[in-house]
């Protein structure tokens, strides 16, 4: 294999990962009035928040990502039906979008010896291939490591957030979300 245009990746740890994961499922949410807020709604959205240039066809491949990757943490979660339910699709489809995306960064481990030997990551992708890659990557390594088991659904009215459970008893993505399952709750049963 030639790699023509050559870049340095440093691997990345397992509890960054994880957070990556979770922050690009995490970049559509409720919008407050029944709807959802899509931060990778626009071509400028998603350049910023992955800090690449993109363009619509990038942003497109980014969102089919992001819905894959949610209909892979609902399935793992058996989440309820819930605002972006209407985007999900079946596991198969979901295997083959994540999958599909980060085959196509081929990457070779590289042995650089300077003061000492040293491991570096190289592959000859483009910076909208790679982005997707990156994130397709990280989503498999979570939902196939021990923090799946962790990986949980905010059950609160409206949320569609998903979390990793920081301590046992944790119910809810934030405070915020129990106080409003608290305040539903009272409300359905005082009436
Ligand atoms: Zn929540």
């Amino acid at each position: 294999m030639v790699y023509r245009l050559i870049r340095v990746r440093e691997p990345i740890t397992r509890l960054a990962r994880v957070a990556l994961a979770l922050e690009f499922a995490s970049t559509v949410r409720h919008d407050g009035h029944g709807g959802l807020a899509d931060d990778l709604a626009t071509p400028e959205g998603l350049a910023a928040w992955a800090g690449v240039p993109a363009d619509e066809s990038l942003r497109r491949r980014a969102v089919e990502l992001r819905w894959a990757v949610r209909s892979l943490f609902a399935h793992a979660t058996r989440a309820h039906e819930r605002t972006d339910t209407p985007h999900l699709m079946d596991v198969e489809r979901a295997l083959e979008i994540v999958n599909g995306a980060a085959a196509r960064v081929p990457r070779a481990a590289r042995l650089e010896w300077g003061e000492q030997p040293t491991l570096r990551y190289v592959d000859s992708a483009d910076e909208g291939d790679r982005l997707l890659a990156g994130l397709a990557t990280a989503a498999i390594e979570f939902l196939a490591g021990a923090a799946r088991a962790d990986l949980r659904a905010c059950p609160a009215p409206r949320c569609i957030r998903y979390f990793v459970k920081a301590h046992p008893r944790q119910e809810w993505c934030k405070p915020s979300c129990g106080n409003r399952a608290r305040v539903s709750r009272h409300y359905h049963r005082g009436r």
